[in-house]
């Protein structure tokens, strides 16, 4: 098996697997608890099951090994696995299982890779090959509203009233086109959001993605809508059907390291003088990573007293971004960016008191506010879906309203 020969050392020693990077891992239960027996294990003889989590630096080989497996059975589940190639796949945190029978013997071995997802691995009656199963499982959906006001930060606020971080990065993302989270959210903004919280067999497994959202921020209420299309492509709308997503970044840096009580300072702290500028400043920590505000060509990277290391930007005939003060670079000049790609990292390199990205936004040639400037947007919904669109937007903005206590932004 093509697989199998990935996998096995010439000389019949399971190779080691790479495992793949860390990535967060849910606080819910990835895994149905091993030591329930199933029907399943109710026949003649009892299974004893024990689980080994994945570290870092673990390959297949050394998670085995923890399990006390030996190299047949080792090789037998590695064979079993050949088409699905699963436990390659490993993540660390995610736990394998196994089950021994009284004599030792193994019998299962069970991973899942998300709380719907299981593979089964199971010993044939008679020879010693294991066949494998991939159980899927559709969870119940329920629709959840939560909503909130801010009166400290993002974060703090949106947890508070049970969002996880995962969504409130969620929702950061929907809205940050629009507004600049770093330096224009209030205390009194407000939000409200639509998603699904995810059940199986009456136990939450995790939440769905969000369906629709409402932010206040300053007196202006964005909403945006989730529109999956023929495709599968998801993104967010406005209710008349223009995209969240703009061409470019409003904030070209992570808005939750930026310092929310730095103020621009018009009079030049080094030059005790009133110096233009045209630009804004973003205070963080040396060392955030800053993005291209949109997908361009790199046509400058160099130093200067003024600017410090400095990286422009062209987007194309009409737009140019400028980053200054960089600690370091991450392109060269020439060089193709996509949106959102780390071009540096915050510095105080030249004429800077402390670190912080000076930020630049030029239409034809001309500096405008990054942070009020009208952003040119990628597609709107096509016509031929504007019928679907519409229902479905009707369908979950009445959600959001009804299952919420609703029209909190109005209230006193
Ligand atoms: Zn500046």
């Amino acid at each position: 098996m093509a697989t199998a020969a990935v996998l096995l050392l010439p000389s019949g020693r399971v190779q080691a697997i790479r495992i793949a990077q860390e990535i967060p891992v849910e606080l819910d239960a990835r895994f149905t608890s091993p030591s329930e027996p199933t029907a399943q294990d109710a026949g003649a003889e009892s299974l004893f099951w024990r689980e080994e989590r994945i570290r870092s630096g673990d390959t297949l080989t050394s998670v085995f090994k923890r399990l006390e497996l030996d190299t047949a059975d080792v090789h037998a589940v590695v064979e079993a696995d050949g088409k699905t190639k699963a436990l390659s796949q490993l993540r660390i945190g995610e736990t394998v299982a196994v089950a021994v029978g009284e004599e030792g013997q193994l019998a299962k071995v069970k991973y899942s890779p998300s709380p719907t997802e299981t593979y089964l691995y199971e010993h044939g009656d008679s020879d010693n090959s294991f066949q494998s199963q991939h159980v899927v499982e559709t969870p119940e959906s329920m629709p959840r509203v939560r909503e909130g006001r801010i009166s400290s930060s993002l974060f703090a606020d949106a947890a508070a009233v049970g969002l996880s971080q995962a969504q409130i990065m969620e929702l950061a993302g929907i809205f940050g086109w629009d507004i600049d989270f770093a330096l224009d959210l209030r205390a009194g903004d407000t939000f409200s959001v639509l998603y699904d919280e995810q059940y199986l067999d009456g136990r939450k497994i995790g939440n769905g993605d969000i369906l629709a959202a409402r932010f206040t921020n300053q007196g202006t209420t964005y909403t945006a809508v989730r529109f999956v299309g023929p495709d599968g492509s998801a993104a967010y709308y406005t209710p008349e059907g223009q995209p969240m997503r703009k061409e470019f970044l409003r904030a070209p840096l992570d808005f939750t390291r930026v310092s929310s009580d730095f103020n621009p300072r018009r009079l030049h702290p080094l030059f005790k003088t009133v110096r233009p500028h045209n630009g804004i400043d973003y205070a963080a920590p040396r060392g955030t990573p800053v993005y291209a505000a949109g997908g361009g060509k790199v046509i400058a990277v160099g130093y200067s007293n003024s600017r410090g290391n400095y990286v422009d930007i062209q987007h194309n005939g009409k737009h140019a971004t400028r980053y200054y003060h960089l600690d370091r670079f991450r392109v060269k000049k020439g060089q193709v960016v996509k949106q959102g790609q780390v071009i540096g990292a915050v510095g105080s390199t030249g004429y800077a008191t402390g670190p912080h990205l000076h930020y630049e936004f030029l239409v034809d040639g001309v500096h405008r506010n990054p942070r009020t400037v009208a952003l040119p947007k990628a597609d709107s919904i096509p016509a031929r879906l504007k019928a679907p669109f519409a229902m479905r937007t009707n369908s979950v903005l009445a959600q959001l309203d009804h299952l919420g206590t609703a029209h909190l932004a109005t209230r006193e």
